[in-house]
């Protein structure tokens, strides 16, 4: 990680965090008549400009479908559609680009994994590993293979301030688990794990490691051969890119072995009426039309991305993140969820102020300060059970936050306190 001053005031081309910021055209509106202050990027982060007219321009200048035709504005579409490929490939490291298959989000890419790999290798009483801290994206995909298969689950629970109790994933790796399934960084307590080191673990005793990058590709340099991941998956709306389209890295032998996950145009390379054969990866796990403009503007956010430079974009979200944390301890009744030290988290904070409960703390910072945050579960029931509480508020940070959007957090929570106490 780097953290020179020089770093943390400019990004990789040299600009700075509030040239970054005037980059995402929403920024400039207003909601209840002051501006808006969005700090939910957690949940989909905000769009710059390139973004927007990389998709506009494919629309209005080349729109076609991919591979089947063999005119120009096809073959224009299709090389666009694999240069993005290329870009995602590179940005996570993956070896090639082939082992980056396109999905819908993070979801679907899971829930390939535990259909076509999972239906194939996972038996009864076969263990499967994951943890308390894990998006209901990674734990019901597993609980319906666990139900169809008759594998086990179990659990790593999560200490008090939010970290994984490692003693007790080594217990159960000891179970020989045929599949673990972990978070590189939670959405909700903003723990960032020891991926690196668990997968390690877990390749000591050959199980195949899953991780959910949804939150990591996004804030940290990843690299997937570094990590020695077996499958690692993320979505575009999440690092600046549009929704619908998500990424399945896998190894290539694994991706290889495994049968498709759905049917149709694109994945198949013959059709007879009572069998078919499989295209070449990574076309084999895409089936239909794809989301051809949405991989184009995902490769504009990758883009856009290499030039802040992750390191920036780690480093800047720090500095938010450590201003944040410092500024909200002041505020009278607040709890934090989740990591203390600056190096275990990134930029997500859930807390809940006293009694008031986070939906109406969400309500009246939207219209009585324009800030815009998260209330609720956010797709980790069991976590909320684990801290006692149904819910909780959730501030979260990117490339555009700045110090003020926190100080705007900060005041509406005293408005709040105002009203409610
Ligand atoms: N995993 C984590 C850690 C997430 O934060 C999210 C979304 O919030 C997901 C998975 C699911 O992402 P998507 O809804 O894009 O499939």
């Amino acid at each position: 990680m780097v953290t020179s001053e020089k770093q943390t005031q400019q990004t990789r081309s040299g600009r700075t965090a509030a040239e970054v910021r005037a980059d995402f055209p929403i920024l400039a509106r207003q909601v209840h008549n002051k501006p808006l202050v969005y700090l939910d990027s957690t949940a989909s982060s905000q769009k710059p400009q390139v973004v927007i007219e990389a998709m506009n321009t494919y629309y209005q200048t080349y729109n076609a479908n991919v591979h089947r035709g063999v005119y120009t504005i096809s073959e224009e579409a299709t090389a666009a559609q694999e240069r993005a490929r290329v870009k995602v490939a590179r940005f996570i490291n993956a070896r090639h680009s082939k082992q980056v298959i396109f999905t819908r989000n993070t979801t679907e890419s899971i829930n390939l994994v535990a259909y076509s790999w999972g239906n194939a290798n996972i038996h009864t009483g076969d263990l499967i590993v994951l943890t308390e801290m894990e998006h209901h994206s990674n734990l019901v995909p597993w609980q319906l293979l666990a139900q169809r298969t008759g594998a086990r689950l179990e659990f790593v629970p999560v200490t008090d301030d939010g970290l994984l109790r490692l003693d007790i994933y080594q217990q159960l790796l000891e179970q020989r688990p045929r599949l673990v399934a972990f978070t590189h960084m939670s959405n909700v307590l903003g723990t960032i794990n020891p991926v690196q080191e668990m997968i390690a673990q877990a390749h000591a005793v050959e199980a195949i490691v899953l991780v959910d990058g949804a939150q990591s590709v996004p804030h940290l340099p990843v690299d997937v051969q570094a990590l020695d991941a077996d499958f690692y998956c993320f979505s575009a709306h999440k690092m600046l890119g549009p929704t619908g389209i998500g990424v399945l890295y896998g190894k290539r032998a694994l991706l290889e072995a495994m049968p498709p996950f759905m049917g149709g145009g694109d994945m198949i390379r013959t059709v007879k009426l009572h069998e078919s054969t499989w295209n070449d990866l990574p076309w084999k796990f895409e089936a239909g039309t794809p989301a051809i403009a949405e991989a184009i503007g995902l490769g504009a956010a990758v883009d856009y991305l290499n030039e802040l430079g992750m390191d920036w974009v780690q480093v800047h979200e720090q500095e938010m993140t450590a201003y944040a944390l410092e500024q909200l301890q002041q505020v009278p009744g607040l709890t934090i969820y989740g990591p203390r030290e600056i190096g275990q988290r990134g930029g997500v904070i859930s807390f809940t102020l006293g009694d008031v409960h986070p939906h109406d703390l969400a309500s009246i910072l939207d219209q009585e300060t324009g800030v815009a945050i998260r209330a609720g579960h956010h797709c980790a029931q069991p976590l909320m059970e684990r801290y006692d509480v149904p819910a909780t508020a959730r501030a979260s940070f990117y490339v555009y936050t700045t110090k003020e959007d926190i100080d705007a957090l900060v005041q509406g929570l005293h408005k709040a306190l105002q009203i409610f106490t």
